[in-house]
């Protein structure tokens, strides 16, 4: 098949970590990958945010990137980007004029937006992952949403135009569901974790030196949301216990602000000394930083998926997460990790506590980690499961594999 990747913020090209820069750029990268090595001739449609970069670039994993013009050739904020889908969806249609794809799939809202509209008329079946929903951001985040107001509606028309949805996980075929998406619409496919880079052998980072007994790892973009306070509040109740998070841009200054409040949080708990904001790690360390961790913690507020976790189990390192999103599907509780209520530094201290104390069921759990991580996140399974749903769509009569109403619904929490 040609298949055409489409991811507005999201480059594969781009560095890891920073703030607008994290997990969809992970997936849209390993998912190219992944269906260039199945055979298939993929191309990744990106905006250009910087002027240095080429037209069009072959990876050495052989896709092709190409950077459309739409606005200003700078890095802009995510939030900013919604005025410049109409210029970005009629770049796109031109190259898709000229260089036909069999299907196109879009990443975020934004990109499912511009994809429907550059394919108009094509006959091109378009599918769309949004890899986060407006409507969870919104009841999350608040007035602190920096989302256009459009967000919501345009997710839902997206949803209904593409030809499919292929979800992440089930709570987010639940939202789905919720917001009068048609989940005969829907199929559903992990993301993935590159298991042949993370895995148990890793030789562990030494830096930042280990000062106590014990440490946890927290990975992810330095943002409220990701839900450190809650960690560093739970070591009030873990002495010997050194919290090491990764993630965020030296440069950037929102990243700023929130090293500047839970340095500031830290302090105020008299757990300063036990806490080190490393900043951004590059991706190819991480399995190397994962594995200086008696656990990894990720306890976000929500989260649409959440790739940490998985990297932590194929590393082998038990997780504790909170019981959000992807994290319900991906963590099996009481077998790779646990899962506790969000923001709940009291629950999460008492998970801690455990299984700190318990180091033959921590190496149970990862041992657990790397078999779940191995059979069912494998980049090569997702790239198959993805090409299958674009199949279903192609040729006729061929019977659905992952569609969403075949999937058992999530029990209550
Ligand atoms: N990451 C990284 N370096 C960092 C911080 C994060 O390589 O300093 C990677 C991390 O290993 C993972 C991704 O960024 O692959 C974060 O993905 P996740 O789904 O956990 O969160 P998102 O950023 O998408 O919200």
């Amino acid at each position: 098949m040609r298949i055409a990747l489409v991811s507005e913020h999201a480059s594969p090209l781009a560095a890891i970590g920073a703030v607008d820069a994290g997990g969809q750029n992970v997936h849209v990268a390993e998912l190219a990958s992944g269906l260039t090595r199945l055979g298939h001739d993929v191309v990744v449609y990106t905006r250009r945010d910087a002027v240095e970069l080429p037209s069009s670039v072959r990876t050495d994993d052989g896709y092709d990137v190409v950077h459309l013009d739409a606005g200003p050739a700078e890095r802009l904020a995510k939030d900013d980007l919604w005025p410049l889908m109409p210029r970005f969806a009629d770049a796109l249609r031109r190259h898709l004029q000229s260089r036909p794809a069999d299907v196109v799939h879009a990443h975020f809202w934004m990109s499912g937006w511009a994809a429907t509209r550059a394919t108009r008329g094509l006959g091109i079946p378009t599918f769309v992952t949004f890899h986060a929903l407006g409507s969870v951001k919104q009841r999350h985040q608040g007035d602190a949403d920096t989302s256009p107001a459009e967000r919501v509606d345009v997710e839902l028309a997206v949803a209904t135009r593409a030809a499919g949805v292929v979800a992440t996980c089930r709570d987010e075929v639940a939202e789905l569901a919720a917001m009068g998406v048609d989940l005969e619409r829907v199929d559903v496919v992990p993301c993935g974790v590159d298991v042949r880079h993370f895995t148990p052998d890793a030789a562990p980072l030494d830096d930042p030196p280990r000062r106590q007994p014990y440490r946890i790892v927290s990975v992810g973009r330095l943002v409220p949301r990701k839900g450190y306070a809650t960690v560093v509040e739970s070591l009030v109740d873990l002495p010997g216990v050194e919290l090491v998070v990764a993630g965020g841009h030296v440069d950037d200054g929102h990243v700023e602000a929130e090293q500047l409040r839970l340095q500031a949080l830290a302090a105020g708990l008299g757990v300063a000394d036990r806490v080190h904001l490393i900043g951004q790690v590059g991706h190819f360390l991480m399995p190397a930083l994962l594995s200086t961790g008696d656990v990894v913690v990720c306890t976000p507020w929500y989260e649409p998926f959440g790739l940490v976790p998985l990297e932590a189990m194929a590393c082998g390192v038990p997780v504790v997460a909170s019981a959000v999103g992807g994290m319900l599907d991906s963590v099996a509780d009481g077998e790779t990790g646990a899962l506790v209520p969000p923001q709940d530094p009291a629950a999460l201290a008492t998970a801690l506590r455990g299984l700190l104390a318990d180091p033959a069921r921590r190496r149970a759990y990862g041992r657990a980690g790397v078999r779940r991580a191995r059979s069912l996140y494998s980049w090569d399974a997702v790239a198959t499961a993805t090409a299958e749903v674009y199949e279903e769509a192609l040729v006729a009569g061929v019977a659905p594999k992952h569609r969403a109403s075949l999937l058992p619904a999530l029990g209550p929490a």
